[in-house]
């Protein structure tokens, strides 16, 4: 039954992002660890513009378990080649693992995004989102390989409609990345250093279908 060891709600802001967190079953401690880690750390970026991260749990907030389950065990999404031969990513596991959460959450009239962590074979990808699904846009981030705080973050930015080239200063010129953007794509050694969103960013998470307004 996993804890997130930390206030599913910090109360200081009017606006939250919702988030339902998943985790592989057969995950360890430092998984654990890591999750609540992600969360810390998007707190502390997203703190400044008066953003906060709040975690629901699948059942509702009666429910003890911060953290949901699921039992599926392999990749949630692998390196694969696109339609036209482009490096890419396939996701079918996280489609698996998003069928078999849907059993878990009850349901409210602002679904949280649900975000699942669990295994990952790609070595291109920290993180996934799978758009066009049939369900809400949601994302699976990788418990194996190199791990990154801010990954969580990145792929909630994605599920809001956040883009990589919004991390540019010119966002028709891809040379002019700004890599401590949260949706900026760094290699893992400056993935940790992302900390703040731009003006196009921030307007697109503020009226993302997952954020609350709370009293
Ligand atoms: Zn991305």
């Amino acid at each position: 039954m996993p804890q997130l060891g930390l206030p599913r709600i910090v109360g200081t802001y009017t606006n939250q992002l919702t988030v339902r967190l998943f985790i592989a079953s057969g995950n360890v401690n430092s998984d654990l660890q890591f999750v609540k880690a992600s969360v810390s750390r998007a707190r502390e970026i997203l703190a400044p513009y008066n953003i906060g991260l709040a975690v629901i749990p699948a059942g509702g907030m009666s429910d003890k378990e911060d953290i949901g389950v699921f039992s599926h065990n392999g990749p949630l999404f692998v390196d694969a080649a696109d339609a036209y031969g482009r490096d890419g990513t396939s996701a079918p596991g996280a489609m698996t693992a998003r069928t078999e959460v849907g059993r878990l959450i009850s349901q409210v009239p602002r679904p949280p995004v649900i975000v699942l962590f669990g295994n990952s074979t790609s070595t291109r990808a920290r993180g996934y989102t799978v758009e066009n699904s049939g369900y809400d846009s949601f994302c699976a981030i990788s418990l194996a390989g190199s791990q990154s705080k801010v990954t969580m973050l990145h792929e909630i930015g994605h599920c809001a409609n956040l883009q990589h080239y919004m991390a540019c200063r010119d966002i028709t010129d891809r040379t002019t990345q700004d890599d401590r953007d949260v949706m900026a794509e760094v290699t893992d050694a400056k993935a940790d250093l992302r900390d703040k969103f731009s003006g196009m960013e921030l307007g697109l998470l503020r009226g993302a279908s997952f954020m609350s307004q709370l009293d």
